[in-house]
Protein backbone atom coordinates (compact mmCIF):
# COMPACT_ATOMS: atom_id res chain seq x y z
CA UNK A 1 0.00 0.00 0.00
CA UNK A 2 1.29 3.32 -1.17
CA UNK A 3 0.29 6.05 1.22
CA UNK A 4 0.77 10.06 1.60
CA UNK A 5 -0.28 11.36 5.25
CA UNK A 6 -0.97 15.18 5.03
CA UNK A 7 -1.52 18.01 6.96
CA UNK A 8 -0.47 21.11 8.57
CA UNK A 9 2.74 20.97 10.88
CA UNK A 10 1.21 19.47 14.38
CA UNK A 11 -1.60 17.81 13.09
CA UNK A 12 -0.33 14.22 13.82
CA UNK A 13 1.03 13.03 10.69
CA UNK A 14 4.26 11.63 12.66
CA UNK A 15 2.05 10.33 15.55
CA UNK A 16 -0.09 8.66 13.03
CA UNK A 17 2.80 7.51 10.61
CA UNK A 18 4.53 5.72 13.68
CA UNK A 19 1.17 3.30 14.07
CA UNK A 20 -0.03 2.99 10.85
CA UNK A 21 3.65 1.96 9.45
CA UNK A 22 3.67 -0.73 12.27
CA UNK A 23 0.06 -1.88 11.83
CA UNK A 24 0.93 -2.71 8.21
CA UNK A 25 4.40 -3.42 7.87
CA UNK A 26 5.77 -0.45 5.49
CA UNK A 27 8.21 2.01 5.99
CA UNK A 28 7.82 5.10 6.90
CA UNK A 29 9.51 7.61 4.94
CA UNK A 30 9.64 11.52 6.27
CA UNK A 31 11.28 14.06 5.17
CA UNK A 32 11.34 16.58 8.32
CA UNK A 33 13.14 12.87 9.85
CA UNK A 34 15.76 12.61 6.65
CA UNK A 35 16.64 16.28 7.20
CA UNK A 36 16.76 16.49 11.56
CA UNK A 37 19.41 13.28 11.03
CA UNK A 38 21.22 15.03 8.33
CA UNK A 39 21.83 18.17 10.64
CA UNK A 40 22.64 16.32 13.71
CA UNK A 41 25.17 14.19 11.91
CA UNK A 42 26.36 17.43 10.55
CA UNK A 43 25.99 16.39 7.03
CA UNK A 44 26.26 19.03 3.81
CA UNK A 45 22.52 17.93 3.52
CA UNK A 46 22.15 19.07 7.20
CA UNK A 47 24.07 22.29 6.48
CA UNK A 48 22.01 23.19 3.86
CA UNK A 49 18.83 22.16 4.85
CA UNK A 50 19.54 23.73 8.72
CA UNK A 51 18.82 27.45 8.08
CA UNK A 52 15.41 26.49 5.99
CA UNK A 53 14.39 24.58 8.68
CA UNK A 54 15.14 26.98 11.74
CA UNK A 55 13.54 29.77 9.72
CA UNK A 56 10.37 27.69 9.11
CA UNK A 57 11.01 27.39 5.38
CA UNK A 58 10.97 25.04 2.69
CA UNK A 59 13.88 23.44 2.21
CA UNK A 60 14.80 23.88 -1.66
CA UNK A 61 12.92 21.72 -4.10
CA UNK A 62 15.99 20.18 -5.59
CA UNK A 63 17.50 18.69 -2.51
CA UNK A 64 14.21 17.44 -1.21
CA UNK A 65 12.95 15.93 -4.45
CA UNK A 66 16.53 13.97 -5.14
CA UNK A 67 16.36 12.45 -1.17
CA UNK A 68 12.96 11.16 -2.14
CA UNK A 69 13.36 10.15 -5.49
CA UNK A 70 16.46 7.82 -3.95
CA UNK A 71 14.74 6.34 -0.99
CA UNK A 72 12.26 4.84 -3.23
CA UNK A 73 14.14 2.89 -5.17
CA UNK A 74 14.98 1.31 -1.79
CA UNK A 75 13.76 -2.66 -1.00
CA UNK A 76 11.96 -1.89 1.97
CA UNK A 77 9.50 0.06 -0.40
CA UNK A 78 8.94 -3.34 -2.01
CA UNK A 79 5.41 -3.80 0.13
CA UNK A 80 4.20 -0.20 0.32
CA UNK A 81 5.53 2.70 2.03
CA UNK A 82 4.09 5.29 3.96
CA UNK A 83 5.40 8.99 3.19
CA UNK A 84 4.73 12.05 5.70
CA UNK A 85 5.96 15.59 4.82
CA UNK A 86 6.07 15.04 0.95
CA UNK A 87 5.12 16.43 -1.22
CA UNK A 88 4.76 20.19 0.43
CA UNK A 89 3.98 22.43 -2.57
CA UNK A 90 3.27 20.94 -6.66
CA UNK A 91 6.50 21.06 -7.73
CA UNK A 92 7.35 18.27 -5.19
CA UNK A 93 3.74 16.28 -6.03
CA UNK A 94 4.29 16.38 -9.68
CA UNK A 95 7.90 15.04 -8.97
CA UNK A 96 6.43 12.21 -6.81
CA UNK A 97 4.28 11.39 -9.96
CA UNK A 98 7.36 10.94 -12.66
CA UNK A 99 8.87 8.86 -9.72
CA UNK A 100 6.45 6.67 -8.96
CA UNK A 101 5.44 5.94 -12.90
CA UNK A 102 8.93 5.92 -13.01
CA UNK A 103 9.10 3.13 -10.17
CA UNK A 104 5.92 1.19 -11.89
CA UNK A 105 4.11 2.35 -8.71
CA UNK A 106 0.76 4.67 -7.86
CA UNK A 107 -0.57 5.87 -4.96
CA UNK A 108 -3.59 4.39 -3.20
CA UNK A 109 -4.44 6.98 -0.19
CA UNK A 110 -3.82 10.34 0.51
CA UNK A 111 -4.58 10.82 4.22
CA UNK A 112 -5.21 14.01 5.61
CA UNK A 113 -5.44 15.02 9.24
CA UNK A 114 -7.48 18.43 9.63
CA UNK A 115 -6.85 20.42 12.88
CA UNK A 116 -7.41 24.06 13.40
CA UNK A 117 -4.36 26.70 13.81
CA UNK A 118 -5.08 27.50 17.37
CA UNK A 119 -3.93 23.94 18.63
CA UNK A 120 -1.58 23.44 16.26
CA UNK A 121 0.39 25.89 18.10
CA UNK A 122 -0.12 24.43 21.33
CA UNK A 123 0.56 20.95 19.86
CA UNK A 124 3.93 21.87 18.29
CA UNK A 125 5.76 24.04 21.48
CA UNK A 126 4.58 21.07 23.75
CA UNK A 127 5.96 18.14 21.51
CA UNK A 128 9.07 16.46 22.13
CA UNK A 129 10.53 13.86 20.48
CA UNK A 130 12.60 10.86 20.83
CA UNK A 131 16.06 11.58 18.60
CA UNK A 132 16.85 7.67 18.85
CA UNK A 133 13.63 6.04 17.60
CA UNK A 134 11.72 8.72 16.30
CA UNK A 135 8.63 8.33 19.05
CA UNK A 136 6.50 11.94 19.24
CA UNK A 137 5.29 12.80 22.78
CA UNK A 138 3.80 15.71 24.66
CA UNK A 139 4.50 17.48 27.55
CA UNK A 140 0.25 17.57 28.19
CA UNK A 141 -1.68 15.58 25.85
CA UNK A 142 1.01 12.57 25.34
CA UNK A 143 3.22 13.03 27.97
CA UNK A 144 5.85 10.04 28.54
CA UNK A 145 5.79 7.97 31.51
CA UNK A 146 8.56 9.15 33.06
CA UNK A 147 9.67 12.74 32.29
CA UNK A 148 12.37 13.81 29.48
CA UNK A 149 12.91 10.26 28.77
CA UNK A 150 11.49 7.90 26.22
CA UNK A 151 8.92 5.11 26.90
CA UNK A 152 10.37 2.73 24.15
CA UNK A 153 14.11 3.05 24.03
CA UNK A 154 15.05 4.88 26.87
CA UNK A 155 16.74 8.11 25.44
CA UNK A 156 16.69 11.52 26.34
CA UNK A 157 13.80 13.82 24.74
CA UNK A 158 14.65 16.59 23.02
CA UNK A 159 12.18 19.61 21.50
CA UNK A 160 12.85 20.69 18.41
CA UNK A 161 14.76 23.83 17.46
CA UNK A 162 11.76 24.77 14.95
CA UNK A 163 9.35 24.11 17.85
CA UNK A 164 10.76 26.84 20.12
CA UNK A 165 10.25 30.03 18.43
CA UNK A 166 6.55 31.04 18.03
CA UNK A 167 7.49 33.15 15.11
CA UNK A 168 8.94 29.99 13.40
CA UNK A 169 5.57 28.07 13.61
CA UNK A 170 3.32 30.64 12.86
CA UNK A 171 5.84 31.14 9.66
CA UNK A 172 5.07 27.45 8.83
CA UNK A 173 1.75 27.60 9.13
CA UNK A 174 1.88 30.37 6.71
CA UNK A 175 3.83 27.84 4.39
CA UNK A 176 1.45 25.63 4.54
CA UNK A 177 -1.52 27.63 3.70
CA UNK A 178 0.04 28.80 1.14
CA UNK A 179 2.03 26.38 -0.63
CA UNK A 180 0.74 22.73 0.81
CA UNK A 181 -2.67 23.07 1.58
CA UNK A 182 -3.17 23.64 -2.43
CA UNK A 183 -2.00 20.15 -2.59
CA UNK A 184 -5.82 18.58 -0.48
CA UNK A 185 -7.47 20.18 -3.74
CA UNK A 186 -5.13 18.15 -6.63
CA UNK A 187 -5.59 14.98 -4.67
CA UNK A 188 -9.03 15.25 -4.38
CA UNK A 189 -9.29 15.62 -7.65
CA UNK A 190 -7.73 12.10 -8.18
CA UNK A 191 -9.90 10.89 -5.71
CA UNK A 192 -7.18 9.87 -3.71
CA UNK A 193 -8.49 11.95 -0.54
CA UNK A 194 -9.26 10.95 2.60
CA UNK A 195 -10.24 13.29 5.42
CA UNK A 196 -9.32 12.74 8.97
CA UNK A 197 -10.72 14.61 11.98
CA UNK A 198 -7.28 15.23 14.06
CA UNK A 199 -8.98 16.81 17.31
CA UNK A 200 -10.02 13.64 17.82
CA UNK A 201 -8.05 11.06 20.55
CA UNK A 202 -4.90 9.71 19.23
CA UNK A 203 -6.37 6.15 19.43
CA UNK A 204 -9.60 7.63 17.51
CA UNK A 205 -7.58 9.21 14.83
CA UNK A 206 -5.65 6.20 13.89
CA UNK A 207 -8.94 4.34 14.13
CA UNK A 208 -10.82 6.69 11.61
CA UNK A 209 -7.43 5.93 9.51
CA UNK A 210 -7.60 2.28 9.75
CA UNK A 211 -11.37 2.16 8.47
CA UNK A 212 -10.37 3.85 5.44
CA UNK A 213 -7.43 2.08 5.04
CA UNK A 214 -9.03 -1.59 5.62
CA UNK A 215 -6.95 -4.37 6.55
CA UNK A 216 -5.03 -4.41 2.73
P1 LIG B 1 3.13 16.40 12.69
O1 LIG B 1 3.99 15.21 12.32
O2 LIG B 1 1.88 16.50 11.86
O3 LIG B 1 3.88 17.69 12.72
P2 LIG B 1 3.11 15.18 15.35
O4 LIG B 1 2.66 13.78 15.12
O5 LIG B 1 4.55 15.40 15.62
O6 LIG B 1 2.59 16.15 14.16
O7 LIG B 1 2.21 15.75 16.56
C1 LIG B 1 2.38 17.11 17.02
C2 LIG B 1 2.17 17.14 18.53
O8 LIG B 1 0.79 16.88 18.83
C3 LIG B 1 2.98 16.08 19.31
O9 LIG B 1 3.43 16.65 20.50
C4 LIG B 1 1.97 14.95 19.54
O10 LIG B 1 2.26 14.22 20.74
C5 LIG B 1 0.65 15.72 19.68
N1 LIG B 1 -0.49 14.96 19.15
C6 LIG B 1 -0.51 14.17 18.05
N2 LIG B 1 -1.74 13.64 17.86
C7 LIG B 1 -2.52 14.15 18.87
C8 LIG B 1 -3.91 14.00 19.21
N3 LIG B 1 -4.74 13.26 18.48
N4 LIG B 1 -4.35 14.69 20.29
C9 LIG B 1 -3.52 15.46 21.03
N5 LIG B 1 -2.22 15.65 20.74
C10 LIG B 1 -1.71 15.00 19.68
P1 LIG C 1 8.36 18.28 9.39
O1 LIG C 1 9.14 17.34 10.24
O2 LIG C 1 7.59 17.58 8.31
O3 LIG C 1 7.50 19.22 10.21
O4 LIG C 1 9.42 19.19 8.62
C1 LIG C 1 10.31 20.03 9.31
C2 LIG C 1 11.01 20.99 8.34
O5 LIG C 1 11.78 20.24 7.39
C3 LIG C 1 10.07 21.85 7.48
O6 LIG C 1 9.62 23.02 8.15
C4 LIG C 1 10.97 22.16 6.27
O7 LIG C 1 11.92 23.17 6.59
C5 LIG C 1 11.73 20.84 6.11
N1 LIG C 1 11.01 19.93 5.20
C6 LIG C 1 10.45 18.73 5.52
N2 LIG C 1 9.87 18.17 4.43
C7 LIG C 1 10.06 19.04 3.41
C8 LIG C 1 9.70 19.05 2.04
N3 LIG C 1 8.99 18.05 1.48
N4 LIG C 1 10.07 20.12 1.28
C9 LIG C 1 10.77 21.11 1.80
N5 LIG C 1 11.14 21.19 3.09
C10 LIG C 1 10.80 20.16 3.89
Amino acid sequence: MNILIMGPPGAGKGTQAELIAAAYGIPHISTGDMFREAVAKGTELGKKAQEYMNAGMLVPDEVTIGLIAERLTRSDCERGFLMDGFPRNIKQAEALNNILSDLHKELDFVINIYVPNEILVDRMTGRLTCPECKTVYHRTFQPPRQEGICDKCGASLQQRSDDTAVETVRNRLEVYEKETNPLLDYYQKRNLLVNIDGQQSREQVFASIKAHLGRA
